[in-house]
C-alpha cells in the first residue's frame, strides 16, 4: 500500500510548510521547542487560531458546513505531521475533536448558535470535568449531582485532574441527574460557566514543575436547564461517541516522531569517551528497538486511516494505538533523559526558555526531566492501560 499516492498531497505539505515558515512567531515556536509539550498554554493556543484562520484551518476536522475542511483522512495526517515538525502549537484538542462534535452532533440548536462561532474562533478555555476522586476508570460510579430545583440545575460535588481548570472560562461536565437508575443511566452532560458563584478550583503540585492539573469543587452551583447537552440521562452515551469517534489520535503518533528525532539530536549533541552517543553500539541497538515500534505505531495509523484494519471507530482501534502511542512516550522521554546522564538531574521551570550557563547546561537539557515525568501519566490518561487491554480483551477477542 502507497500512503503518499493521494493526489496533491506532497503539494499540500509544502503549502503548510511554507505558512509555517512564514507565520509562526519564533517566540511561540520556541516555547514548544523547549517544552516538547504537545499541548500549548492557552495564550498561545489562541493567538496560533487566529494566525491560521485566514486559511480555514482553525476547524479542520469538522464537517465543511460547519466551517471545516473536508480533507481526507490522509489530508489531515499530513497538515498534523508537518504542525508538529515544525513545532506549531497544536490546535485546540478540546475544540477538534470534544466539546466542538459534541456540541454540533447532541447540541440544542440555541446551544449550537451560541458556541459554535465561539469555538471555530477558538475564543472559549474549555476544561473537561469528567474524573473524580473514585470515578477515573469506573467514570459511571462519578457522584457530582444536578439536581432541578426552580427550573435550574443546582450542581454538588467535586472533580478532580481537571487539566487546564485554573484559567479555564467553561466546562463540560458529566454529572448525575438521577440516582434512582442504572448508574450509566442517571448521567448528563452540562455546559458550566466557570465563573459561575460557587466554583472554587485549585492546582495540584505536579512533580514536572507544570500547574496544570486542577481540583474543582461545585457548591449549590446553578446552571441553566438550557445548558444541557441532548437528553438528561444520556451523557453517558454522549462521552462514549465523542470517546470512540477518536480513532487515531490517543496514538500522538506526530509528538512521538517528532520527539524521536529529538533523541536523535541529542545522541548527536552528546558524547560518551570522546565520541558522540549516536556512535555507541548498546545505544544505537536501544535506538533501532525504539525506532521499530515508532514505525509499527505509524503503520497502524495509517492502516486505520486507510480503513484496511478494524472497522472505522472500533473501541479497538483507539484502544491499540493507545496502549502502544502513550507506551512509545515513555520509551522516546526516558531516551531523552538517559542521553543528557546527570544533567537530568537539574530542575527547570517548566516555561524555562535557553538556559543559563553555556556548555554545562546546554539548551537542549532543558526541560528534557520534566518532560519524561509528565509522560509518565500517558498510560493513565485518556483510559488506562489496564483498562485499554481490557477493552481490546472484550472487542478485540472476545473475552
Ligand atoms: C495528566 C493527566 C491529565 C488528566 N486530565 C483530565 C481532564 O482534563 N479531565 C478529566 O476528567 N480527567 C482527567 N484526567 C484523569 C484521568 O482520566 C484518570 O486519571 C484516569 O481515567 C484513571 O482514573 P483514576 O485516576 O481514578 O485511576 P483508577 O481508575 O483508580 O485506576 C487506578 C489503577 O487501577 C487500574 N484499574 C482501574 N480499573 C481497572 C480494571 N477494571 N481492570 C484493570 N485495572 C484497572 C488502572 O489502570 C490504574 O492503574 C487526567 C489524568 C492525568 C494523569
Amino acid at each position: 500500500m502507497h500512503f503518499e499516492s493521494e493526489p496533491g498531497l506532497e503539494e499540500f505539505r509544502q503549502e503548510v510548510r511554507d505558512f509555517v515558515r512564514d507565520n509562526l512567531p519564533e517566540d511561540m515556536k520556541a516555547r514548544q521547542v523547549y517544552s516538547g509539550s504537545m499541548f500549548s498554554n492557552h495564550d498561545d493556543d489562541q493567538a496560533w487560531s487566529k494566525i491560521v484562520e485566514p486559511k480555514g484551518w482553525g476547524t479542520y476536522t469538522w464537517p465543511v458546513e460547519l466551517g471545516g475542511c473536508g480533507w481526507s483522512a490522509m489530508k489531515q495526517f499530513a497538515f498534523e505531521d508537518e504542525l508538529y515538525k515544525a513545532y506549531a502549537p497544536p490546535l485546540s484538542f478540546n475544540t477538534l475533536h470534544m466539546i466542538g462534535p459534541v456540541l454540533y452532533k447532541f447540541g440544542s440548536p440555541e446551544l449550537q448558535e451560541r458556541f459554535l462561532p465561539m469555538i471555530r474562533k477558538n475564543e472559549i478555555r474549555w476544561c473537561q470535568g469528567f474524573s473524580e476522586p473514585g470515578s477515573g476508570s469506573d467514570l459511571a460510579s462519578l457522584r457530582t449531582r444536578a439536581d432541578l430545583v426552580d427550573g435550574k440545575y443546582v450542581v454538588n460535588g467535586q472533580k478532580i485532574w481537571t487539566s487546564g481548570a485554573y484559567d479555564a472560562n467553561w466546562c463540560f461536565c458529566l454529572v448525575k441527574t438521577d440516582t434512582t437508575c442504572k448508574p450509566q443511566k442517571g448521567m448528563s452532560f452540562l455546559l458550566i460557566d466557570m465563573t459561575s458563584p460557587g466554583i472554587t478550583v485549585r492546582t495540584i503540585p505536579q512533580i514536572n514543575n507544570e500547574k496544570h492539573l486542577c481540583e474543582v469543587f461545585f457548591d449549590n452551583v446553578e446552571v441553566p436547564v438550557a445548558n444541557l447537552i441532548g437528553e438528561a440521562g444520556l451523557g453517558w452515551t454522549y462521552a462514549k461517541k465523542l470517546l470512540e469517534g477518536e480513532r487515531t489520535t490517543s496514538s500522538y503518533i506526530f509528538w512521538n516522531k517528532r520527539e524521536m528525532r529529538r533523541v536523535i539530536a541529542l545522541a548527536n549533541a552528546e558524547a560518551l569517551n570522546g565520541n558522540p552517543v549516536a556512535k555507541d553500539p548498546a545505544f544505537r541497538m536501544k535506538l533501532a528497538r525504539i525506532q521499530a515500534e515508532l514505525t509499527a505505531l505509524e503503520w497502524s495509523v495509517l492502516r486505520v486511516l486507510a480503513n484496511e484494519t478494524f472497522p472505522q471507530g472500533t473501541p479497538a482501534a483507539a484502544s491499540v494505538l493507545k496502549v502502544r502511542g502513550s507506551d512509545l512516550q515513555q520509551w522516546v522521554t526516558e531516551a531523552q533523559v538517559d542521553l543528557i546522564g546527570d544533567k537530568a538531574l537539574r530542575s527547570y521551570p517548566i516555561d524555562s526558555l535557553g538556559s543559563d550557563a553555556g556548555t554545562l547546561w546546554p539548551e537542549h537539557v532543558v526541560n528534557r526531566t520534566n518532560m519524561s515525568m509528565i509522560a509518565r501519566a500517558a498510560t493513565i490518561y485518556g483510559g488506562s492501560k489496564q483498562v485499554q487491554r481490557n477493552i481490546l480483551a472484550a472487542t478485540a477477542f472476545g473475552l
